[in-house]
């Protein structure tokens, strides 16, 4: 990389000047930061970084924007509240790319989210090959989304509801009369039917396959729905003679054919029960008419060398690129047109297709280029959209903006991060500062400035380590992060020197495929901790989040605890029943020692839970210990109020403006919904007369607001205790307890979970599948966390995780290294073994990493 062209310490260059910021645990921090620079925010979990770059540096900034476009915002941020500092000079507009803390929007895609399907539309549009005669469609044409787009037959959903007919008749022995035709309303409204059928001359007392098949037809598909005269309670010849004299019926009804019953039931009740009913009738199968793709059948018979648009979209971008590359070289034709194309169509194709690559290039740059453009961001992991939006950043051209990062190497490969640095410094010398809170240390390194702060976590820390060139830190006695950056590792880390653990048995996942992954065969120690590595796409997480427990569930009865109760990623619509969205499955099957397998504990980096509602003390269960321990009191005992009254989510106890949620959303004029605190409770949660209940001398309110360290201090409860001890060794220490859950990073989340799993002690038995455990920590509490998988694996119990950093990967017992490239150039296991026998592979991408880290 090369070197920055001028020296940040430069004078002439702006500063930020930061004076008394006091956010958080913050001790009135007064600092110059240069502008035009890339600046890392180091120091372990909880000293205070966040504080600074996003909670004062960026807040600052956006109450700045919030003020100049809308005057009324004042009051507002008044509600909102202003980051506490007392000043911040020399300060540029901020844009800031936080780890995603909750799901995107489920239409969304990395094409839409990327604006590259908007080029391509475009591309279809102009200069894609038509079939003869067909006329020019608009970009819009192309898309799934818009009515003039998607497929008239399933709107676009690539999946129609059909009501098949051995689900309305299960039994065609029976009559109608005897309720063949069990699809239809019981009760009144079935008999109303059955009478219509009576008026309209058909036989219900026969068995219905002895029905003409004509009659069959019209009753059961049927879209009409003629007026029927209806006689309740006469034999049907006496109803067949009225019909026939005129005979004024007792009332008229309209009839509605087996099928249409079921599907406007389905699409139009408002009883959920009845629309469930219907839907037991259904199944969703791929539309006829779009074969699933989509869209309309003029807009997939456009084609671009040789695809259409659907095709393409799906196709990684690595791909997509190669395929575009092609178009620019000087002797290119479009493929399918006979002859050469017109001059100005050639140049509009070179003018889009230079368009779409240079929108591709930092995508794949950040080590992206194995998703595809229709891939849902929803399935995206932090790091991955982290990564997406920064690319799109960088097409954006911007310049004198401050762009806030949260732990950009987050998800990223030592070979990866690189181009991620490229990326980084692209936006510095476009004119662009850019401040970072990161704990790579490769990384960390590559920075123009540091700001460590620390010393400690919570009210340990919050103070100004260091701020300068790396260099100059090697001076800054009181920084853990100095120690991890300068000294050699074995002589300060307390590493334990451990031999490596062979394994008492192994686990075979053997001819697996998904995704990327295709017959592969790979082993894994159990009563080890093994490390699986590779770069960004080559198939980890397919492999250890997907295929794992999916085959040691199928094969091997495994029961799997997935920690992260009713959070289902997947974007099914949740009101439709029917939707199993497009869940591809894992192929092949697992062997070994079942005794061995009974319980898998995954422990993923997804969110914990997206209400407000659900937080650190209540997933872990300390929130129960701590109402009691309220209950108890003698002032409550006086009053009555049980454990519950201590839950917001409660009515006796919380407020009842806010229901317990502590905020309000406010609606702002072209801005995004802001959440204001309760102006009833401040935020609070509870009404007063809860509030008046403490616990020496603190309020349930008060408790919710103190960290898991303060917390640990001030409680002398053995059984909270407990608790509180799993969190901070989880570098969980400087998280509010009642923090809500959707406010924490994936990585975050995932310790959490962890948390509650170390409490419940050792089973000995379990087989632990984890998402990057590291991500988001320090070295220092990696270190921490990496001592308490050791200490789970001397217990008995195995680990198996996706990680990258390689001084972790270093102290595993076994490493599986994927790859060797992402996508289809991945997905194969490169090098297998002990951490010293893959770094010395030569085809391992890993392997330099993994030797320098073993040095
Ligand atoms: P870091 O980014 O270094 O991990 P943070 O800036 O997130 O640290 O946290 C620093 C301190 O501020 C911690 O003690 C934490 O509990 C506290 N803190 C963070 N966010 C909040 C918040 N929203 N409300 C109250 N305290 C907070
Ligand atoms: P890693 O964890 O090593 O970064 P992944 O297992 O996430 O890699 O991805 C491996 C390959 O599978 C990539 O080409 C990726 O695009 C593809 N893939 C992952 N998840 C999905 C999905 N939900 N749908 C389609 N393709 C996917
Ligand atoms: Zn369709
Ligand atoms: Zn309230």
């Amino acid at each position: 990389m090369d070197a920055p062209a001028r020296s940040p310490l430069d004078p002439d260059l702006g500063r930020v000047r930061v004076r008394g910021a006091r956010e958080h645990n913050l001790k009135s921090v007064d600092l110059d930061i240069p502008r035009d620079a890339l600046v890392a925010f180091t120091g372990i979990s909880g000293s205070g970084k966040s504080s600074l770059a996003f909670g004062t540096i960026y807040a600052e900034s956006q109450r700045r924007y919030f003020e100049s476009v809308a005057p009324y915002a004042r009051r507002l941020m008044s509600q909102v509240g202003s980051p506490d500092v007392d000043s911040i000079e020399g300060l540029p507009p901020a844009v800031a790319l936080p780890q995603q803390r909750s799901g995107g929007s489920a239409r969304s895609t990395v094409g839409s989210a990327t604006t590259i399907a908007n080029v391509l539309r475009m591309l279809y549009s102009r200069v894609g090959t038509y079939p003869e005669g067909a006329p020019m469609l608009l970009a819009e044409d192309f898309s799934m989304n818009t009515v003039q787009g998607a497929c008239p037959t399933c709107h676009g959903l690539g999946r129609v509801h059909d009501v098949p007919e051995a689900l309305m008749v299960p039994d065609d022995s029976l009559t109608i009369r005897e309720g063949a035709l069990a699809a239809w309303p019981t009760a009144w409204h079935g008999k109303q039917l059955r009478d219509s059928l009576i008026s309209l001359g058909y036989d219900i007392d026969i068995p219905w396959r002895d029905v003409p098949r004509e009659q069959q037809e019209w009753v059961l598909f049927t879209d009409e729905s003629p007026q029927v005269p209806v006689f309740t309670d006469r034999e049907p010849a006496e109803v067949r003679k009225a019909v026939a004299e005129g005979v004024e019926p007792r009332y008229m009804s309209t009839f509605q054919g087996v099928r249409s019953f079921v599907l406007n039931t389905f699409a139009g009740s408002k009883s959920a029960r009845m629309r469930e009913r219907a839907a037991s009738f259904m199944v969703s199968v791929r539309c006829p008419e779009c074969g699933g793709r989509r869209l309309k059948p003029e807009a997939l018979a456009v084609m671009f060398e040789g695809r259409d648009i659907v095709e393409l979209a799906a196709m990684p971008l690595d791909d997509v690129a190669a395929v575009l590359r092609a178009v620019l070289e000087p002797d290119w034709t479009p493929r399918g047109t006979s002859g050469t194309a017109a001059p100005e169509q050639l140049l509009a194709a070179r003018r889009l297709v230079t368009d779409v690559l240079a929108r591709l290039s930092p995508i794949i740059d950040l080590g992206l280029g194995s998703l595809s453009l229709d891939r849902a961001t929803s399935t995206l992991s932090s790091g991955e959209l982290q990564r997406m939006r920064l690319a799109t950043q960088v097409l954006s051209q911007l310049f004198g903006v401050v762009f806030v990062l949260d732990e950009p190497s987050a998800g990223l490969h030592p070979a990866d991060t690189e181009s991620l640095l490229r990326i980084l410094t692209t936006l510095r010398d476009t004119g662009n500062t850019v401040y970072f809170v990161e704990h790579s240390l490769d990384v960390i390194r590559q920075a123009d400035w540091i700001v460590d702060i620390g010393p400690g976590a919570g009210t340990e820390g919050g103070a100004v380590l260091y701020s300068g060139e790396l260099e100059g830190l090697r001076d800054a006695s009181d920084s853990v992060t100095r120690r991890y950056l300068f000294d050699a590792p074995d002589v300060e880390l307390e590493r334990v020197a451990r031999t490596r653990r062979p394994g008492d048995d192994r686990v075979e996942l053997i001819d697996v495929s998904r995704h990327n992954v295709r017959d592969l065969t790979v082993a894994f120690p159990l009563g080890a901790l093994t490390a699986v590595t590779g770069v960004s796409g080559s198939g980890k997480s397919t492999l250890v989040v997907q295929a794992l427990p999916e085959l040691l569930q199928a094969s091997l009865a495994a029961e799997v605890d997935e920690h992260a109760s009713g959070t289902d990623e997947r974007p099914a619509a949740p009101e439709d029943p029917l939707s199993q969205g497009t869940v591809s499955v894992t192929i092949g099957r697992a062997r070994g020692p079942k005794e061995r397998l009974r319980r898998i504990v995954q422990v993923s980096q997804r969110p914990i839970g997206r209400t407000s509602r659900s937080n650190v003390a209540t997933y872990t269960g300390l929130f129960d210990r701590v109402r009691a321990l309220f209950a108890a009191t003698p002032e409550a005992r006086g009053r009555r109020y049980s454990a519950s009254r201590f839950s917001f989510n409660v009515a006796a106890g919380r407020c009842p403006t806010c229901k317990g949620e502590g905020t309000m959303e406010v609606e702002l004029l072209f801005l995004p919904t802001v959440h204001a605190p309760c102006t009833t409770c401040g935020g609070s949660r509870y009404n007063p007369e809860t509030l008046e209940i403490e616990l020496d001398g603190k309020s349930i309110a008060d408790v919710l607001a103190m960290s898991v360290s303060d917390a640990r201090a001030w409680f002398t409860d053995v059984e909270v205790h407990r608790h509180l001890d799993a969190l901070i060794d989880v570098g969980l220490g400087y998280v509010a307890l009642g923090q809500p859950a959707p406010q924490l990073s994936g990585g975050e989340a995932q310790r959490v979970k962890l948390a509650s799993e170390l409490r419940r002690g050792q089973r000995g038995d379990t087989l632990y599948l984890l998402d990057e455990p590291t991500s988001g920590l320090h070295a220092a509490d990696a270190d921490r966390l990496l001592a308490h998988l050791h200490h789970l694996v001397d217990g008995g119990s195995t680990v198996i995780m996706v990680e990258h950093d390689m001084r972790i990967v270093a102290e595993a017992d076994w490493v599986v290294d994927l790859g060797p490239g992402s996508g289809d150039a991945g997905g194969t296991v490169v090098a297998e073994g002990t951490p010293e026998q893959v770094a010395s592979d030569g085809a391992s991408r890993t392997a330099p990493y993994l030797a320098a880290a073993l040095q």
